[in-house]
């Protein structure tokens, strides 16, 4: 791929360009959330200033344009992630949502007592509580792929748990606690061979490399357009069609149905069976709007570039005492995550921030994985293509600085 400035890039962003705390802000916390390009910002405002209405209702101008756009969306998350058909796109309100409708809706029609859900160690909150909800309604039973030092699923250990009652694995791609990403074409394949369905957890993968899900051949897949340059409150299930279709509603209202009486309703074909009620409309849109600007760029240069700074990093991070990688795999996107000897990961955070330094600490909505390395918390810096190796350089000279403090 031909190179490319992406310092060009970061003027797109003026939400980067401004003082915290009197010094220039280095935002290092897009695993939570990114930032967005003033051309998504530009065209939500757009939507609500000249395109309002609802979708899917009217017959009126207005209401067409608007549910044009709506659609609009749909193909382009197609083809981003490369889906079979834009009817396999459900929108949701983010991974969360996603993960629960899935698990309530195929989950909970499919699952018997006895039969078993595979999740492993890294997982986020959002891809194990609604697992355990289903369980505990079904009787499923919840099996956890061990994690080892370095930070990698024991594959070993995958194959030996999965079983005639394997019903559902349920992984994510990229760990936004340990930045480790995980070998899903394998994962999928082997679950494949037991008959299981796949759920993959895209909330950290899609930002940061190209995705093709009918390469992976994973059967569900989800992810959030607040990490992708896109708003909050709007994300994405991809299911496979075959699936989709056999799947009941997760929640009624108007929009998902055929044909409503007192007597019997009938539901509508996906992906609007699951879609009850007003959606965000301007989030969708806004959504649409984000893809485009990372096509522009393309995923492939950023991936690239991004493991340029988590690289740089990385080196950088290792030379300073006391710091320990909590994940160190040596196949890691964006995320660093790290404890320093004898200083809690909330003051690492405080003092950085205090610098104009913005890095996630706590425990990521990651508990068990944090666990199973015997830390509460940890200071997580999460990179995007719009950082820079001034940005890494000021990350260790505050990290730096705060350890002088403690000494
Ligand atoms: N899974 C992973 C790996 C995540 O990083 C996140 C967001 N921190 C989620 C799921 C949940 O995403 P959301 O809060 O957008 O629903």
């Amino acid at each position: 791929i031909p190179a490319i400035d992406f310092s060009e890039f970061r003027k797109d962003f003026p939400v980067l360009h401004q003082e915290v705390n009197g010094k220039p802000l280095v935002y290092l916390d897009n695993a939570a959330s990114s930032q967005m390009p003033e051309s998504v910002a530009q065209r939500i405002n757009d939507y609500h200033r000249n395109e309002h209405a609802n979708v899917h209702r009217g017959i009126h101008t207005l209401s067409q344009k608007a549910t044009d756009a709506f659609e609009e969306t749909r193909k382009k998350v197609r083809d981003f992630i490369n889906a079979d058909s834009e009817n396999e796109i459900v929108y949701t309100t983010g991974t969360t949502d996603s993960i629960n409708l899935v698990a309530n809706s195929y989950g909970l029609s499919v699952l018997k007592e006895g039969d078993e859900i595979i999740l492993s160690e890294m997982e986020h909150h959002a891809n194990i509580v609604p697992w355990q909800m289903i369980a505990e309604r079904t009787g499923a039973v919840i099996k956890v792929i061990p994690v080892t030092d370095s930070g990698d699923l024991d594959m070993q250990a995958y194959e030996s748990l999965l079983g005639e009652r394997t019903k559902i694995v349920a992984v994510v791609h990229v760990s936004n606690a340990l930045g480790t990403v995980n070998p899903v074409k394998e994962i999928t394949a082997l679950a494949h061979e037991h008959d299981a369905v796949v759920l993959i957890d895209g909330a950290q993968s899609v930002p940061h490399q190209p995705i093709d899900v009918q390469d992976i051949d994973c059967d569900f897949f989800a992810f959030s357009a607040h990490k992708m340059c896109g708003p909050t409150g709007f994300g994405i299930l991809y299911g496979k069609m075959n699936l989709l279709e056999e799947m009941p509603p997760y929640r009624g209202g108007g929009d998902m149905i055929d044909k409503v009486s007192f007597e019997e309703t009938t539901y509508n074909v996906p992906p609007f069976r699951f879609e009850a009620g007003t959606p965000p409309i301007a989030a969708c849109i806004g959504l649409g709007s984000a893809i485009d600007y990372l096509n522009h760029i393309g995923m492939d240069r950023i991936a690239n570039r991004e493991q340029e700074l988590v690289n740089h990093a990385v080196s950088e991070l290792n030379k300073i005492e006391g710091l320990r990688f909590i994940g160190n795999s040596d196949r890691r996107a964006s995320v660093c995550s790290f404890v320093i000897d004898g200083i809690h990961a909330t003051d690492i955070g405080t003092i950085l921030d205090k610098q104009g330094i913005a890095v996630r600490t706590g425990h990521h909505c990651a508990q068990p994985i944090l666990r199973r390395y015997n830390v509460p918390s940890t200071a997580r810096a999460s990179i995007s293509f719009y950082n820079n190796e001034d940005d890494i350089d000021r990350l260790i000279d505050g990290i730096r600085y705060a350890k002088s403090f403690f000494e």
